[in-house]
C-alpha cells in the first residue's frame, strides 16, 4: 500500500459534523487529531463538536423523524441497499481507512467490511417485512390489532474497535425501522463513520435522518442529547462503566436503551475435544482484531489432561505470528489502540505472573514507534489474578486448568460479564448441557467466531441489554401499539 494511496483516501473523508444533511465545522471552530496507532502520525483533523452542536443535531433528527417514519418501507430499504452496494464497491477504501485509524491487519479490516456491510443488506431486506398481529378478542366482541411503529429519534454511540460494523449494526436497523438518529462515533476512530455517512448521503438518504457529531467531549455531547425529552432511544456499545453511567442518565427520561457492553469470554477445552480444532478456534477467538474485541476469549479454561498439548500447539502458532503495521503483507498482529491499552495488557500479565503464572511466549511491549505488544501465552493462571476478572483487550492468551465438567462450568460462569462463551467438546450431550449451563447471551460450540448479521448479538449480566442483528435487532427500534376495535 503506497503512501500516495493513503493520502488520496484521506482526502475523500469528510472531517466536519453532519447535521441536517450538511457538513459543517463545530460551533466553536475547534478540531481534534486522529492518529495512526502504528506510527503515531496524525491522519486527519476532525471537527470537535460541542453541546450546542449536539442540540442542533438532535433538532435535525427530530425534524426529519415524521417524514422518515412515513417514507415507504421499500424506499427505506432501497437506500440501505444502495449504501450496501456502494460500500461493497469501495471495500478496499473502507478496509484501508480502518487499518489506518484503528490498526487491525488489512485482511481483517476487509473481513470487517464484509461483516459490517452485511447489516445494511440484512436490514434493507427486513425493512419491508415489519409486521404486527391481528385477532379477535377472547370475548368475541372486538378486533385486536397489534402494530409496530418506529420508536423515534435515536442516539447511537459506538466504540473504536470495529469502526464500521458497530455503526452499521445500529444505523441499519434504525433506518429500516423508520427511526432517525444522531450518531456519536468514538473519538479514536471517527473517520470510518464519516466516510460511511458520505456514502449514505450519496445513496439518497434525506437530510436530517442521520446526523453525526464527532467530539472529544462525549459526556457533554451525549449528556445533552440524552437529557432532551424528544429523544426516544439510546443504543450504546462500549465499556460497562460508561454503559452504567449512561443507563443512569437514561433512567430520568425512562428512555428505551440497548447496551452492548464489555465481555470476559471463557474458552473451554474439554478432554474429549479435537485439540487441533480448538487451537484453530482459539487463534481466532483470541487474536482476531489484535485481541481488541468484546467477544475475545479472555480466559482459556482447559482440561488438565489436554492442557500441555493445547499449550504447546497454540504456543507454536503464536510464536510464528507476524507483528507490524496492518498494511504490511502477512501481518497478523497490529498495534494496540493507544499507550493506555498497551500498559493495561502489560499490567495484567505482570499481575498474573505475581500470582504464580508463567509466560511461555511474549509478555513484553515491542520497541519502536506505535503501540505494539507482542502476542503472548501465559499458563498456570491462578484464581485471584486480575486477568481472570478484567477484559484484557490485547493479544494475551491466558490459560487455567480444570478437572471435572462442573468445575469448568463454574470457572466459566465466575464473572459479572455474560456476553459469549466458547466450548470445544466432541460429546454432543455435554455440548447441549453446556448451552443450558453457560450464563452468556451467545455460545460458540466448537467454533471461535459467532458474529453474524442474521443472528441476535448481545449479552446477559453486566454485558448488556438488548440484541443487535437478526429480527431481534430490528425490534429494538420498534414500539408495539395495541388497538381495540369493538365490533359494531
Ligand atoms: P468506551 O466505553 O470508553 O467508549 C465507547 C463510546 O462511549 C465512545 O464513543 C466514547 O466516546 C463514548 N463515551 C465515553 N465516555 C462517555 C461518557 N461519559 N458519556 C457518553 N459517552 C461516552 O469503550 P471503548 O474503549 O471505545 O470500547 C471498548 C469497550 O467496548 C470494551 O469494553 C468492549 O468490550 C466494548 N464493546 C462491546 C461490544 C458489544 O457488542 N458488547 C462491541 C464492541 C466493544
Amino acid at each position: 500500500m503506497t503512501v500516495a494511496a493513503e493520502k488520496a483516501l484521506l482526502e475523500k473523508v469528510p472531517t466536519g459534523l453532519f447535521v441536517g444533511g450538511e457538513w459543517r465545522p463545530a460551533t466553536a471552530g475547534s478540531t481534534f487529531s486522529v492518529e495512526d496507532p502504528a506510527t503515531g502520525s496524525v491522519l486527519a483533523e476532525v471537527a470537535n463538536g460541542t453541546a450546542d452542536d449536539a442540540a442542533a443535531a438532535l433538532d435535525a433528527a427530530v425534524e426529519a423523524a415524521g417524514s422518515w417514519a412515513r417514507t415507504p418501507p421499500r424506499e427505506r430499504s432501497d437506500i440501505l441497499r444502495r449504501t450496501f452496494d456502494a460500500v461493497r464497491a469501495r471495500a478496499d477504501e473502507f478496509a484501508l481507512l480502518m487499518t489506518m485509524e484503528m490498526g487491525k491487519p488489512l485482511a481483517e479490516a476487509r473481513g470487517e467490511v464484509t461483516y459490517g456491510n452485511e447489516f445494511l443488506r440484512w436490514f434493507s431486506e427486513e425493512a419491508v417485512r415489519i409486521a404486527g398481529r391481528f385477532g379477535t378478542n377472547p370475548e368475541g366482541t372486538g378486533r385486536m390489532i397489534v402494530s409496530r411503529h418506529p420508536v423515534g429519534p435515536c442516539h447511537l454511540i459506538t466504540p473504536w474497535n470495529f469502526p464500521l460494523a458497530m455503526a452499521t449494526r445500529k444505523i441499519g436497523p434504525a433506518l429500516a425501522a423508520g427511526c432517525t438518529a444522531v450518531v456519536k462515533p468514538a473519538e479514536l476512530t471517527p473517520l470510518t463513520t464519516l466516510l460511511l455517512t458520505s456514502v449514505l448521503a450519496e445513496a439518497g438518504l434525506p437530510a436530517g435522518v442521520v446526523n453525526v457529531v464527532t467530539t472529544t467531549d462525549p459526556g457533554a455531547v451525549s449528556g445533552t442529547i440524552i437529557a432532551d425529552p424528544r429523544l426516544r432511544k439510546l443504543s450504546f456499545t462500549g465499556s460497562t462503566p460508561v454503559g452504567q453511567r449512561l443507563l443512569g442518565q437514561a433512567a430520568k427520561g425512562v428512555l428505551r436503551t440497548s447496551m452492548e457492553l464489555g465481555g470476559n469470554a471463557p474458552f473451554l477445552v474439554f478432554a474429549d475435544a479435537d485439540v487441533d480444532a480448538a487451537v484453530e478456534g482459539a487463534m481466532l477467538a483470541k487474536f482476531r482484531n489484535v485481541g481488541e474485541a468484546c467477544t475475545a476469549a479472555n480466559r482459556f479454561v482447559v482440561a488438565a489432561e489436554v492442557a500441555d498439548e493445547f499449550t504447546a500447539k497454540v504456543t507454536a502458532r503464536v510464536e510464528a505470528m507476524r507483528v507490524g503495521r496492518g498494511t504490511e503483507d502477512g501481518v497478523q498482529i497490529g498495534p494496540l489502540i493507544n499507550e493506555a491499552a498497551r500498559e493495561k495488557a502489560g499490567a495484567l500479565v505482570g499481575d498474573a505472573v505475581d500470582h504464580g503464572a508463567e509466560i511461555v511466549v511474549g509478555g513484553r511491549a515491542v520497541d519502536g514507534p506505535g503501540t505494539f505488544y507482542a502476542p503472548t501465552v501465559v499458563t498456570g493462571v491462578r484464581p485471584g489474578s486480575r486477568i481472570l476478572r478484567e477484559e484484557i483487550f490485547g493479544p494475551v492468551l491466558a490459560i487455567a486448568t480444570f478437572d471435572e465438567e462442573a468445575e469448568g462450568v463454574r470457572l466459566a460462569n465466575d464473572t459479572e460479564y455474560g456476553l459469549v462463551a466458547y466450548a470445544y467438546t466432541r460429546d454432543l450431550a455435554r455440548g447441549l448441557r453446556l448451552v443450558d449451563a453457560l450464563q452468556t447471551g451467545m455460545v460458540g460450540l466448537n467454533t471461535g467466531v459467532v458474529s453474524n448479521a442474521a443472528a441476535p448479538f448481545g449479552g446477559v449480566k453486566q454485558s448488556g441489554l438488548g440484541r443487535e442483528g437478526g429480527l431481534e435487532g430490528l425490534n429494538e427500534y420498534l414500539d408495539t401499539r395495541y388497538t381495540l376495535v369493538p365490533d359494531p
